[in-house]
């Protein structure tokens, strides 16, 4: 446990619920590694109190926080400078606060998603085919813009309900097409990824049912959902000889450009916090 002084750097998570983020396993094994007289912590605030608690924080008391779920729109609303990377997603999970009272937000979801690709399937060109993302919430939105701002030129949103999908595909533009969830098997003919943005495949929650043998052999399937780990999506996905990216590494890969707006520099190199993570899932 990093020592509390009267200097240390307060960061955080705010959601509600909160107690199953593994941002505080990340970011403190970082802090610590890195001897930064730091401390992350979780907030559990009521949604009534939402806007109070972040208004609360300007001016700096605290250095930032990540964003968690069900907070994600309203925060974007709360800012006074939104990059544009969270304006195409329409959500922020990193909010910075600056010492003269100013609330900045930006999205690093879409920055963890495309690392998650580039560490555990080296080689992928997102730019190189279409991508299909199912799901048409915040997730699968800023998914769509990561993937537009990588260079794709063929992006289709697949969700049970398509109007949700057209919504994104009129607010991101021509290259991003949509469609039902009984056309999928349709829209994954030549896919480079298959994206699962949706919530179903988490623990308890119902699975997916859509044809992964549609996609080509070559296809690269990633799901956002990391508990569990192996999703039935991704076992499938598997079993199919597709090569696979997983909702952990993303988690990472969002976490690692918050810690350095927070803490004003990188995480240090040679701690495995996707161990401590797996670890802390108890997988
Ligand atoms: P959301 O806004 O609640 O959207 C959920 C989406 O899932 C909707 O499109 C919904 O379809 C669809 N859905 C839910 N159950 C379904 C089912 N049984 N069959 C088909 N579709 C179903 O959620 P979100 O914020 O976009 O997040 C989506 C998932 O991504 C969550 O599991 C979240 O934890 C995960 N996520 C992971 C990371 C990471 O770092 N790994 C980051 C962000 C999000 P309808 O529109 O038809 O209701």
């Amino acid at each position: 446990m990093t020592k509390i002084t009267g200097a240390t750097k307060v960061a955080g998570v705010v959601g509600h619920p909160v107690a199953h983020t593994l941002s505080p396993t990340l970011h403190n094994a970082w802090l610590a590694a890195a001897g930064i007289d730091g401390v992350y912590v979780p907030f559990n605030v009521f949604p009534e109190h939402f806007a109070s608690f972040i208004n609360g924080l300007r001016g700096g008391s605290l250095s930032g926080l990540n964003v968690t779920v069900p907070f994600k729109t309203v925060a974007l609303t709360l800012a006074d400078e939104v990059s544009e990377r969270a304006r195409l997603a329409q959500a922020a999970n990193v909010l910075v606060f600056g010492p003269e009272g100013t609330v900045f937000a930006d999205n690093t979801d879409g920055l963890g998603l495309l690392a998650a690709f580039a560490i555990q399937a080296p080689g992928f060109d997102p730019a190189a085919a279409p991508v299909a993302i199912l799901g048409a919430g915040g997730a699968a939105r800023g998914a769509a813009a990561a993937f537009l701002s990588a260079g794709a030129t063929d992006i289709r949103i697949i969700n049970r309900t398509v109007a949700r999908a057209r919504e994104i595909a009129a607010d991101l533009g021509p290259t991003v097409s949509a469609h039902g969830l009984d056309q999928a098997g349709r829209a994954f003919a030549g896919v480079g990824a298959l994206i699962n943005a949706t919530s179903a495949g988490l623990s308890g929650s119902g699975s997916l049912d859509v044809p992964i043998a549609a996609t080509p052999a070559t296809c690269v399937v990633m799901d956002m959902v990391y508990k569990p780990l192996l999703t039935p999506f991704l076992a499938q996905a598997r079993a199919l000889g597709r090569p696979t990216v997983d909702g952990l590494e993303m988690l990472i890969g969002q976490a690692i450009p918050a810690f350095r707006a927070f803490f004003g520099q990188a995480p240090p190199d040679g701690i495995d916090v996707r161990a401590l993570a797996i670890q802390a899932l108890g997988l």
